[in-house]
């Protein structure tokens, strides 16, 4: 028999209500967003709050627009909308992609960005894509707002840096200088699986020259936290985009990659195919191939 699951339903009408009841109950009380996730975590009895903070009721929750340079996305945007919006594909169409490859059409209708973010499940796709992109969330609390990086925001498996009474109001991402490519490699290592063994975002801008002049690599859904290595980055700068150089990226990568091991590889498989699929995204992003697959 399913655990019966016992507790009060809040449903503010702003930001700073929701903050000012998720502060009453002290860390015990959950928001809920789309529910594909807090629900059956109820259900499945791992966590039984006395509490539940609906955010559906919060007006201008779910916008997407482009400012400024600066995608912005509500973080009760479902990943059905960010993956079609016309805007986010036109402007990041690797978000677009990386978003429409989440599990499967009932999911993503009701999952939102925000909680996926939240959650900090490491088998998911959008973090490492947004770790990638420099992306930041505005995050509310009692205290006011404040604004923290993506990379900050996910500290470990199922742990994030939002304080007992914050929210994360919205996603930003800065938009890409002009002429960078990118890809987002979805490895699945099993037919029935929906969530990625391993998921490697690739970026890559030329100069004039046809050398480097910005790379970026970001290595979702193999530990607690997706993986960046600047000073690696860095290496690339001004350097000529072969396979050889995107080869050494990847073993870079794999060296410094301390894994998981569940179902879908592994720690010692995951490692390896780091350092495939960081080559494979960096060689897909340099050939102009817009957005993301599951390979
Ligand atoms: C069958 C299935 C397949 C899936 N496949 C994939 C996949 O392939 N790739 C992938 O990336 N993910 C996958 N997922 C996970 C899915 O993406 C997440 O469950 C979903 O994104 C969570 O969003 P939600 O809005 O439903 O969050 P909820 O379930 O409402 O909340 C999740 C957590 O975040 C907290 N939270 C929610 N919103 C906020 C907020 N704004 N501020 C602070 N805390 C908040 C909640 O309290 C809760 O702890 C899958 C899930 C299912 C059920």
């Amino acid at each position: 028999m399913l655990p019966v699951a016992d507790f009060s339903l809040h449903a503010p009408r702003s930001l700073e209500e929701a903050a000012a009841t998720l502060a009453r109950y002290e860390g015990e009380a959950r928001p809920i967003a789309g529910g594909t996730a807090l629900v059956l975590m109820i259900r499945q009895g791992l966590i039984a709050p006395p509490a539940v903070v609906r955010l559906d009721r919060v007006p201008n929750l779910a916008t997407i627009a482009v400012e400024d340079g600066w995608l912005r996305l509500g973080a009760l945007a479902t990943l059905r909308a960010v993956g079609e919006s016309p805007l986010v594909r036109q402007h990041l169409p690797l978000l677009a992609g990386a978003c429409t490859l989440v599990g499967n059409v009932r999911v993503r209708n009701a999952a939102t960005i925000g909680g996926n973010l939240c959650e900090a499940d490491y088998a998911s796709d959008p973090p490492g894509v947004l770790v990638a992109l420099d992306a930041r969330v505005r995050v509310v609390g009692q205290a006011g707002a404040r604004e923290v990086a993506v990379a900050d925001l996910i500290q470990d498996f199922y742990e994030t840096s939002l304080a007992p009474d914050e929210l994360v109001a919205e996603v930003r991402v800065p938009l890409p200088a002009a002429g960078t490519r990118g890809a987002y490699l979805k490895y699945v290592t099993r037919s029935s699986e929906d969530r990625p063994c391993v998921g490697a975002t690739g970026l890559v801008r030329l100069d004039a020259s046809g050398a480097i002049a910005d790379l970026r690599v970001a290595i979702g859904a193999v530990a607690g936290q997706p993986l960046r290595l600047p000073a690696v980055e860095a290496q690339a700068r001004g350097q000529q985009p072969t396979d050889e150089l995107f080869a050494a990226l990847g073993e870079q990568y794999a060296a410094a990659v301390d894994p998981v091991g569940d179902a879908r590889g592994s720690a010692t498989y995951r490692k390896r195919m780091v350092g495939v699929f960081v080559r494979r995204a960096l060689r897909e992003a340099l050939s102009g191939t817009p957005g993301a697959r599951k390979v």
